[in-house]
């Protein structure tokens, strides 16, 4: 019998369960400890891992010379293969587990997923073959407890499921394929000291011996875990967070493959924990007879409630059945899960810090994407072309000071605003009733099912236009006047100012 297994056989029964049912249940859950580690991370002092040049160990050896180095090995593939590919220069990746697997699992839509083919180094057809599935329609809707919900269907709205370790595979392929290109597996990041013409990154290997990289520039994509967002923020990399869970599996009995469940409450918030959690469920049809089905909530960086994925994973198991019916087949193929950040800004423009000399964050690490629908993945998607030409430049003119790197970045205005209707889904026992969250939801539903579908598609794509915005505030208000109510306690006077001078940042914003 595994022991880190039975650590959890009392504690987390449900998910004990499943996990032991897996060849891999151990190492999944040695991994979600992992990244359940960024709590504990958040209570600790910052751990400094940028360094001045003179605090170079004398005896550090520089092993590699590289244009940029990447730590972190999953969107990275994407930029790196861009860098390498189409700008000729020499990358090296790093991961302190393999390269190019994730334990997560993608939608997009295609024209959305065509911009990759768009960079020249992927063809459509290479695009296509790591599409598993594509769904006719989509739907969101919120849970009513007399079953008048909305059920809003859209169209072309993550209604493509993707193949990731396919689609990082083709990217690492070409990676490598470039000569001087490095990956390196299982390698942790360690710390970095800066000088004024280069970047010496040090990195352990899993016996613990230490290797220096030279790079003009560190590109760091270690997403949630990462100790450089967290000593460049100050300890506060994220102000939200959606902890997620959720499996690949097959043998559901009512499961739609031709539609895409793209937001699913089915329940009031659960009041169990903290200030109390309204879960939301996703589910995506994948290839052949298999079925992703996701669970998560919305909540403060630093509020009261357990927002472990370990505990989060035992209530998915245990309440899994109130949402699909499991057939007398159903089996667990494997696990996905992780915590989806999000930022929210309070200026008019970026105000979390997503570079320092030498050093530029993308990715989860930088946090800049929404997570209301769409997240990283996507971000990176629509982002690539200017995050790829503009690195690119600066390392050409070899400006890579702060104030440069930190233009290079995926905020979006429009992304910025509308992580604030995030502050809506985050359930509050001592102010909400327990379908507030839903109630809210189910009325923004209606309004959107009565305008034009580019409403839904925008705001569920993250292209929302701000004029469409305010159409759907205004007609939220009008129809729901609580929402009123619910923006002083959501927001207050400070989160409403906040609020307003995003929007203001959105509207003088050029591609607004
Ligand atoms: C369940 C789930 C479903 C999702 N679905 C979607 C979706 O449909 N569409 C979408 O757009 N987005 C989706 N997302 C979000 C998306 O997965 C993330 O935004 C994306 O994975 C972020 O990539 P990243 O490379 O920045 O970070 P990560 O994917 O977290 O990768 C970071 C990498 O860094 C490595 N690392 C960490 N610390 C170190 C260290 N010290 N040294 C070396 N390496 C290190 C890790 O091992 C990891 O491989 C989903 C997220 C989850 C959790």
């Amino acid at each position: 019998m595994s022991t880190i297994l039975n650590q959890i056989k009392q504690t987390h029964p449900h998910l004990y369960q499943a996990f032991s049912l897996l060849a891999d249940g151990e190492q999944h859950l040695r991994r979600i400890k992992e990244v359940d580690s960024y709590w504990d991370k958040l209570k600790q002092p910052v751990k400094q891992v940028v360094f001045p040049g003179s605090d170079l160990p004398n005896d550090a050896v520089i092993t590699g010379r590289y244009d940029l180095i990447y730590a972190g090995g999953t969107l990275s593939m994407l930029h790196a293969v861009v860098m390498a590919g189409k700008y000729g220069r020499k990358v090296m990746i790093f991961d302190r587990q393999t390269p190019a697997k994730t334990t997560r699992d993608w939608n997009i839509s295609r024209p959305e997923l065509l911009n990759l083919s768009a960079t020249g180094l992927f063809t459509e057809e290479e695009i296509d073959s790591v599409i598993v599935r594509r769904y006719k329609t989509g739907w969101v809707e919120f849970y009513k407890p007399d079953g008048s919900q909305k059920r809003l269907f859209m169209e072309n709205v993550l209604d493509c499921a993707v193949n990731t370790d396919k689609l990082l595979g083709l990217a690492k392929d070409k990676v490598l394929a470039v000569p001087g290109s490095t990956i390196l597996a299982e390698t942790s990041f360690s710390c970095c000291y800066l000088f004024d013409d280069h970047i010496v990154v040090k990195v352990e290997d899993t016996n613990g011996k230490a290797w220096y990289y030279k790079a003009k520039v560190l590109v760091d994509v270690m997403g949630i875990l990462s100790p450089l967002a967290m000593q460049l923020n100050a300890g506060a990399p994220q102000t939200h967070v959606c902890p997620t869970v959720g499996t690949m599996a097959s043998g559901f009995e009512n499961a739609d493959f031709d539609t895409g469940e793209i937001l699913a409450s089915i329940s009031p918030a659960d009041n169990s924990s903290g200030k109390g959690r309204q879960f939301i469920w996703e589910g995506f049809p994948a290839d052949g007879s298999k079925y992703i089905t996701y669970l998560f909530f919305y909540d403060e960086a630093d509020s009261p409630n357990d927002k472990s994925l370990l505990s989060l994973f035992d209530t998915y198991f245990k309440t899994l059945p109130d949402y699909k019916k499991l057939g007398k087949d159903f089996v667990v193929h494997r696990p996905v899960y992780g915590i989806i950040p999000a930022y929210c800004h309070n200026g008019y423009s970026r105000t979390r810090e997503i570079a320092d000399e030498r050093i530029i964050l993308f990715g989860d690490a930088a946090s800049l994407a929404s997570p209301l629908t769409f997240c990283g993945f996507g971000s990176m998607v629509r982002n690539l072309p200017h995050l790829t030409a503009d690195l690119d430049r600066a390392i050409d003119t070899d400006d890579l000071s702060k104030k440069n790197l930190e233009r290079i970045s995926a905020f979006e205005p429009n992304v910025a605003s509308m992580a604030n209707l995030m502050k809506f889904m985050c359930y509050n026992s001592a102010t909400d009733a327990p379908n507030f969250v839903n109630d809210l939801m189910n009325e923004v539903m209606i309004v959107l099912d009565e305008l034009p579908e580019r409403y839904r598609q925008t705001m569920f794509r993250d292209e929302m236009k701000i004029e469409d915005l305010i159409v759907v505030m205004m007609r939220l208000a009008w129809r729901y006047p609580k929402v009123l109510e619910a923006t002083w306690a959501k927001l207050g006077i400070q989160g409403s100012y906040e609020f307003l001078k995003n929007l203001a940042g959105w509207v003088v914003s050029p591609g607004r």
